[in-house]
């Protein structure tokens, strides 16, 4: 990569965090949905938690398809009504989603 391609890409990671928050993207293998692409796309964090995380990627991988290394997954992939403890808190007030202990994303929902 050449010193003005790189800079180039700095700036427009400054913008997109000027308009963002911060940039993220979906680790489904598939999904090509970023903050980007899809600008009102909810984001999840896949979780902190080994155990849990191991969980996440063990739904969105399968055989020649890994997760990306992202620290978000995008809504697509859940039923947010269903799948989020606190769906009507953060509907309502923007509460931090929680997302029920046991879901993981799911493989087919995207399709
Ligand atoms: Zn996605």
């Amino acid at each position: 990569m050449s010193h003005a391609s790189e800079s180039l890409h700095e700036g427009m990671k400054k913008e997109i965090k000027s308009n963002q928050e911060t940039y993220k993207y979906c680790f489904f293998p598939d999904c090509t949905n970023t903050t980007c692409t899809a600008p009102n796309k909810v984001f999840l964090n896949v979780p902190r938690d080994p155990a849990k995380r191991q969980r996440w990627f063990d739904a969105v991988e399968s055989p020649g398809k890994s997760a990306k290394k992202s620290k978000h997954c995008c809504a697509d992939h859940f039923d947010l009504e269903n799948d989020l403890e606190n769906f009507s808190e953060w509907r309502e007030r923007g509460a931090q989603k929680k997302i029920e202990k046991h879901r993981a994303p799911s493989q087919n929902s995207q399709l």
